[in-house]
């Protein structure tokens, strides 16, 4: 499943082909499951839609849309200067032209959604639930094939993907979000409400580096110790976006096998294998249905 460096990775490459290209049609599948938004929703939010930008929020990607209906020649302007959010084009001389309410198309991977974008020759893979005509003449697909992936859209740009973006958090914040749960630091770590995007990999990473056992209540630990955790996991998932930087193209165009260059984990599915820093073998507990992976030495 794609945790947050790994969609952060994904939308950067997606912001780089698509970013200005324009949506003139679209096909979604039969199957209900990836439509989260009614069918006929999607294809009037996105059909003669702009695609301005194309980001990460949490573990979503979203494509801020701005209509065309409006503006002739829409394939001939391609690629299309960037409008200016909220801003009007009402200049002396020049006909007003109404800015048009922003939808934005909201993707979740879910376990193993991909966004492809390739060549309308390209041969349609199993399990393709939507297809973006662009006016490049490109198309950007979106691929499923356990179905957890979810499509959806919300009007005039006012998704909201709940918590606070970690990478984003400032200590102050960080320390109001955790100091009062009386959790497991590991759930709530896990708790999208709080942080969005941290998955299960990364708060094991994160604990191991803060020197914290996932099992101990977020009330429990000490002002040192938040404060550490807070530095690991930027850390932690900078790096990882930083590694995923450099298998982007590959993810993105060919047929997802090829997976990313992922961080060499220090705890995470290392069940009795010795820590990397004192040699005492990892051990696995299950939190809340999730497995947690810890040094018994190393971490407190
Ligand atoms: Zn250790």
């Amino acid at each position: 499943m794609p945790e947050l460096p790994e969609v952060e990775t994904i939308a950067r490459g997606l912001a780089k082909r698509v970013t200005g290209d324009v949506i003139e049609s679209v096909w979604l599948g039969s199957k209900p499951e990836p439509l989260k938004s009614p069918a006929s929703v999607i294809a009037a939010s996105l059909e003669h839609s702009r695609i301005a930008t194309v980001r990460r929020m949490g573990k979503y990607i979203v494509f801020d849309l701005e209509r065309v209906d409006n503006l002739p020649n829409v394939v001939h302007s391609f690629p299309a200067k960037k409008s200016k959010r909220g801003k009007s084009d009402e200049t002396a001389g020049v006909s007003a032209h109404q800015e048009a309410p922003q939808a934005q198309w909201i993707v979740h991977l879910g376990m193993t959604g991909r966004l492809q974008v390739c060549e309308p020759q390209a041969e349609v893979a199993k399990h393709t639930h939507a297809i973006l005509h662009l006016a490049s003449g490109r198309e950007l697909r979106f691929v499923d094939p356990r179905r957890f992936g979810r499509l959806s859209v919300a009007q005039s740009g006012d998704f909201d993907a709940g918590g606070v973006e970690p990478l984003e958090v400032e200590l102050d914040r960080f320390n109001e979000l955790f100091r009062a749960r009386n959790t497991p630091i590991k759930s709530a770590l896990l708790n999208q409400k709080l942080l969005r995007g941290v998955g299960n990999i990364y708060a094991d990473e994160s604990l191991f580096r803060a020197g914290i056992r996932p099992r101990r209540r977020a009330t429990a630990v000490t002002q040192e110790e938040r404060t550490k955790l807070f530095h690991a996991i930027k850390d932690v998932l900078k790096e990882a976006i930083k590694l995923g930087g450099s298998s982007v193209s590959d993810y993105v165009d060919a047929d997802g096998k090829e997976g990313f260059f992922q961080l060499r984990h220090r705890v995470y599915g290392r069940e009795g294998d010795p820590c990397l820093v004192c040699k005492t073998p990892i051990k696995r507990v299950v939190i809340a249905g999730r497995s947690s992976h810890y040094c018994p030495k190393c971490q407190k």
